[in-house]
């Protein structure tokens, strides 16, 4: 089971949709797919047509109740959506109360962790939605994770943004047992503009090895199919955006097979 954390954290950079668009294409390949909701905004929760207000059972109960889960308890907490093979486990804004109550809680970091050992095998690929803030929820998803996906909006602000995101890294780095393998990209880019051209010049010269070296472009068709509630690829196989997130993936399970092979060498 592999499992990436889609993580930034300045909002707006095109996680959630990052999140879906992904998950739509393993789910379109065969793969059983797992998304998880982390932010307490609850924008992936919406995207799949569920209303984060009203749900009693979400990603909450894995920080609120005792961590002695079993693989059928964490199984009910999710819901199917309408792609098959494509599963949501949602949140409700009660999620901020772990952030803001429960971040000093001997092991609180280490519960997504413990959650996903419990459905090992149970999904081909767990991608998990991060909130915008570098609190316990994003420390869960980093331990948890084998790789992370770095969204990063093509204009300077965001390039500050993602030094402090670096930072972070190299310090959850050595509380991992093995490394953390990193993904850049540069999304909501447009080719018309100084902004978008030279904030990616600066990524390829800092971040050269993290650094995908493709774009998302902006693509007006991202909104449109969010509103309609279907994954990107569904809406439109053949969009700008759709063509690019199709690319990225293939490249990250080219990135997966070589570790693979790498691991069994
Ligand atoms: P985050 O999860 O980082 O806060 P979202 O994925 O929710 O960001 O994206 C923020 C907004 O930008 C959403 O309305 C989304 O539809 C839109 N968006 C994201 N990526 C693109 C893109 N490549 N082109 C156009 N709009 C986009
Ligand atoms: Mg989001």
């Amino acid at each position: 089971m592999k499992v990436w954390t889609i993580a930034n954290q300045k909002g707006g950079v095109g996680k959630t949709t990052t999140t879906v668009a992904l998950a739509g294409l393993l789910s379109e390949l065969g793969h059983k797919v797992l998304v998880m909701d982390l932010d307490p905004h609850g924008s992936l929760t919406s995207y799949f047509g569920y209303d984060p207000d009203s749900l009693t059972l979400s990603s909450f109960q894995i920080f609120q109740d005792n961590d002695d889960f079993t693989p059928e308890y964490i199984k009910s907490l999710t819901v199917n959506t309408t792609v098959p093979g494509l599963t949501l486990l949602p949140t409700t804004p009660a999620l901020a109360t772990v952030e803001r109550k429960m971040s000093g809680i001997d092991g609180m970091g280490l519960r997504i962790s413990k959650a996903l050992k419990k459905i090992d095998g149970f999904y081909d690929y767990v991608l998990l939605d991060c909130p915008p803030i570098l609190g316990v929820l994003m420390i869960n998803a980093l331990v948890a994770c084998n790789r992370i996906i770095i969204p990063v909006q093509t204009e300077y602000l965001a390039l500050k943004g993602l030094e402090r995101m670096k930072r972070t890294l190299s310090m959850i780095q050595k509380t991992r047992p093995s490394p953390l393998k990193t993904t850049i990209v540069p999304t909501l880019f447009d080719r018309r503009t100084q902004a978008s051209i030279s904030s990616l010049n600066i990524l390829r010269k800092k971040y050269p090895d993290s650094l995908w070296s493709s774009v998302i472009p902006i693509d007006t068709k991202l909104r449109d199919s969010s509103l309609k509630g279907k994954i990107p690829s569904e809406y439109d196989p053949h969009s700008r955006a759709t063509r690019s997130y199709r690319q990225l993936l293939n490249y990250i399970i080219d990135l997966e097979i070589h570790v693979d092979q790498q691991q069994f060498a």
